[in-house]
């Protein structure tokens, strides 16, 4: 939204003015170092409220100056960057076995990554302390480097709805918890916002902002972890459904005689594509990274009933992306978890079933890839999460300034 100083002013105006404030961040973002000039000329905004907002930018430290450039007439302008130095989004991303944590300036720069084994314990309670005590040393640590954090959002493998509840993530064993309630009590009330989403949702945030395919506006992630999801962002925004429950794709039968699925269906995606199809047998989470080296170490020695089950799961995982091409016609599908070490031998099985099954003439311009963003990468989104908050007008600190 755009205003000016002349015309009638609407209703809001502290809406407008937050909306402009995240216009003019967006801008520095994007284009810095930049000048309120060239945000002027970009945004439509004039240049009184430009500067205005710009100051207003300055004080809450999330954008500042940095000396003079010539710009395109040949005048010396201030030139503008994101500031952001004091500020930290946390990302905490929940697994069966690990807890994983990410933190970014507003720049998007990390300030930290950890991983910690975790046990989701016998109760929600006691999952919730344990990933409280990780988050609180996260925490500390921001607050040791004099930053404010600006959020925190965690990743669960699970149903959350759009209320932020995990309805049920079965491999940590946890139904109807308000986990992001839960975190708000274990922190003792933080004054930062906690948000709570499904790994694939936060992980497709992530590839949008820091990933190989950044910017791209029809992008799907497929976690390839025990379970198998989609993070789906069509027209540039994460896509979650009625009630948040999209990207179940894992549970999409692909085979009626299949085998079973841990859902109790059979044939489901994940349970004809999943690791434990590449792996062939269900394997403790400690063990898998293991086992799935082993598999790469005898792909690549060429033998040939590893190749001949990654064949099939390539194919099987093949159909699953074939039916998101043609529902969803993504310019890119990005492969995470696991899949990211098999996909040398995984992609060439998947593009066979991707050209003998969507419609559109190639693929409909559908690429799969890999994911580059390793194992952390729902964390990583969680982070994303937090600074889209910022970047679409919940902006930390200073006092708005009235023109
Ligand atoms: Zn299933």
């Amino acid at each position: 939204m755009i205003t000016s100083t002349t015309g009638p002013q609407p209703a809001d105006f502290a809406d407008v003015r937050a909306t402009n404030l995240a216009v003019v961040l967006r801008f520095v973002r994007e284009h810095a170092p930049c000048s309120r000039a060239d945000i002027a000329a970009s945004t439509g905004l004039n240049k009184a409220t430009v500067s205005s907002l710009v100051a207003d930018l300055i004080d809450r430290r999330l954008v500042r100056e940095t000396g003079l450039t010539e710009n395109r007439v040949g005048r010396p302008a201030t030139m503008l960057v994101l500031d952001g130095s004091p500020y930290a989004a946390i990302g905490v991303e929940i697994n069966v076995d690990t807890v994983s944590a990410v933190a970014v300036d507003l720049a998007g720069e990390r300030l930290l990554t950890w991983r910690r084994s975790f046990s989701a314990g016998d109760s929600v309670n006691q999952g919730v302390a344990a990933v409280g005590a990780v988050i609180r040393r996260v925490v500390g640590r921001m607050a040791k480097e004099e930053r404010q954090v600006l959020g925190l959002a965690v990743a669960v493998p699970g149903l959350v709805d759009v209320q932020g509840t995990v309805r049920i993530a079965p491999n940590l064993g946890w139904r109807d918890a308000d986990l992001g309630g839960d975190l708000a009590k274990a922190l003792r009330d933080p004054g930062f916002p906690i948000q709570v989403d499904n790994d694939a949702n936060f992980a497709a945030l992530a590839e949008q902002r820091f990933g190989a395919h950044a910017g791209a506006s029809d992008l799907v992630y497929l976690t390839g972890e025990i379970g198998v999801g989609a993070g789906v962002i069509l027209d540039g925004r994460l896509r979650k459904g009625g009630r948040g429950f999209s990207g179940e794709i894992g549970h999409v039968q692909l085979d009626p005689e299949g085998p079973r699925c841990h859902c109790g269906r059979r044939g489901c995606l994940e349970a004809m594509a999943g690791i434990a199809a590449v792996l062939r047998k269900d394997v403790s989470p400690a063990e898998t990274q293991v086992e799935i080296e082993e598999i790469v170490r005898l792909a690549r020695t060429g033998d040939a009933g590893t190749l001949a089950t990654l064949g099939s799961v390539g194919r099987d995982l093949g159909k699953g992306v074939s039916l998101l091409a043609n529902l969803l016609n993504p310019e890119v599908v990005i492969l995470g978890g696991y899949y990211v070490p098999l996909a040398p031998w995984l992609l060439p099985a998947v593009h066979d079933e991707l050209a003998g099954r969507v419609v559109a003439e190639e693929a409909g311009g559908c690429q799969v890839v890999a994911s580059t963003l390793g194992h952390d990468a729902a964390a990583l989104g969680g982070a994303a999460r937090v600074l889209d908050s910022v970047d679409s007008g919940r902006l930390p600190g200073g006092l708005s300034r009235i023109p």
